[in-house]
């Protein structure tokens, strides 16, 4: 290399002053729908006592590799992360539980009383294709159980959540497509049986899918791709192969679900993208109400159980079960439904103030406003009356307070209706007490 040749450095001037792909700013406007998941996610937590944790972002990309060895989401969704030293190789989460389980691990909550139950809300970060429902920073609530000894009323309590947070948030229409995929055990066999049915139909197989069938045959049968619907009506189901103690599992399972009213679909091609899970696992799949809803046709959440992994993390046998909700996906269908989620804006009153006597008192005055829980606006950078009728005007204020030379000196401020043109002078002792008779 030549002594002084400068390293060139990589341009980025074509992506520096845009987000990058499958990634949005979430914009001051669509702030309070976003509040409203998180704030639903805390009721949810705190009403079935689960205790929140926060994890980082930034992981060893080994836990997720050791809990997920064939997914795809290992694969090929993962972000990785350069290191300054280049020793480790880091990633960006994909998902909440293996961080989780470290946690739990970490931290020795095997100590703790069982069940453990925790809570998480955050970002997290897949190579998928962007579409709608569909991005590469996306955000998840997630609700996990660990327990002394495997028992179905955690995964209905799991599915229970996840449900409610859905119907809190006023989706209708959303139903809990179920199955087991029984013990490894009892999945050793099915799966060679699986195998052999697609292997007798190979010659049907795309590259991409006879891969599939080599490596993980489970998750032909939650393929989308038509080929594989048709084969799938016949292929060998789970529920012919599990041993007794995983059928008496599932039983109950749904006994819970009917208990609860809940609307369940039994669906044996369900196996999930991960490699972890055991017995029950589940999707929350919306149904379109018309042709229109078609492209909503998605899963807004799902789990299962996972009772080997923190096994596989070094720890000692311990049952788990979980779910994860998909955030954006919950909000896109929020907005695509125009579903009315929002509880209507508190009216805020708009405070005009008129020279600098005024301007100077304003901020005493919202002071006095903010005690009495009175929510209000103001454009305080604005001089003219005007100016600030109209950002009045467009705030759709019902009610402006008139703050001028004249009254500042007095101590007194005019309550003005926006709609009517009325005037009222009232003492500043008294402002208050007047616009809480008025809002
Ligand atoms: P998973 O962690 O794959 O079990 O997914 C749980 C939920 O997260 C799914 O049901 C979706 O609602 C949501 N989800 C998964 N991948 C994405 C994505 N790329 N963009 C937005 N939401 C997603």
């Amino acid at each position: 290399m030549e002594k002084n040749k400068k390293t060139k450095k990589p341009s980025n001037k074509k992506d520096s002053n845009q987000s990058i792909r499958g990634m949005r700013d979430i914009l001051p406007k669509e702030q309070p729908l976003w509040e409203k998941a998180y704030s639903t996610y805390k009721e949810v937590a705190n009403y079935y006592n689960f205790q929140p944790i926060t994890t980082p972002i930034v992981e060893q990309l080994s836990l997720y590799e050791r809990s997920n060895p064939e997914a795809d989401l290992v694969s090929k969704e993962m972000y990785y992360v350069k290191t300054r030293s280049g020793k480790d190789t880091l990633a960006l989460r994909p998902e909440g539980t293996p961080g989780v389980v470290r946690a739990y691990l970490e931290h020795g909550m095997k100590s703790w009383p069982h069940p453990v139950k925790l809570s998480y809300y955050g970002p997290f970060f897949r190579h998928d294709k962007p579409q709608l429902g569909r991005y590469r920073q996306l955000h998840q609530a997630g609700f996990e159980v660990f327990s002394s000894k495997i028992d179905p009323l955690y995964d209905a309590q799991v599915i229970l959540a996840g449900f409610r947070f859905i119907e809190m948030m006023k989706i209708k229409n959303c139903s809990i497509h179920i199955n087991t995929i029984g013990t490894p055990r009892c999945r050793t066999t099915y799966i060679q049986k699986l195998k052999a049915f697609f292997k007798e139909k190979q010659k049907l197989l795309t590259v991409e899918q006879k891969k599939r069938l080599e490596k993980n045959p489970l998750r032909l049968l939650d393929s989308k791709d038509k080929n594989i619907q048709e084969m799938k009506e016949e292929a060998p189901t789970i529920l012919d192969h599990l041993d007794s103690d995983s059928k008496k599992h599932f039983m109950s399972v749904l006994e819970y679900l009917e208990d609860l009213g809940l609307p369940y679909t039994l669906d044996h091609t369900l196996v999930r993208g991960l490699d972890y899970y055991t017995h029950t696992v589940f999707e929350f799949i919306l149904d379109p109400e018309n042709e229109a809803e078609d492209e909503l046709n998605f899963s807004l959440g799902g789990g299962g159980r996972y009772d080997y992994l923190v096994e596989q993390f070094g720890g000692k046998p311990t049952p788990a079960t979980g779910v994860a909700i998909g955030i954006d996906r919950v909000l896109d269908v929020i907005k695509k439904k125009e579903i009315q989620v929002l509880p209507k804006a508190k009216e805020k009153v708009f405070l005009i103030h008129i020279g600098d006597l005024a301007k100077r008192k304003s901020l005493a005055l919202i002071e006095q406003l903010r005690d009495a829980k009175i929510p209000v606006q103001e454009a305080l950078g604005k001089a003219s009356l005007a100016a600030q009728l109209k950002i009045a005007d467009k705030a759709g204020s019902k009610t402006a307070l008139i703050f001028g030379q004249k009254e500042a000196y007095e101590e007194t401020v005019i309550i003005r209706d926006m709609k009517t043109g009325a005037q009222e002078t009232v003492p500043l002792a008294k402002l208050a007490s007047a616009l809480k008779k008025r809002l």
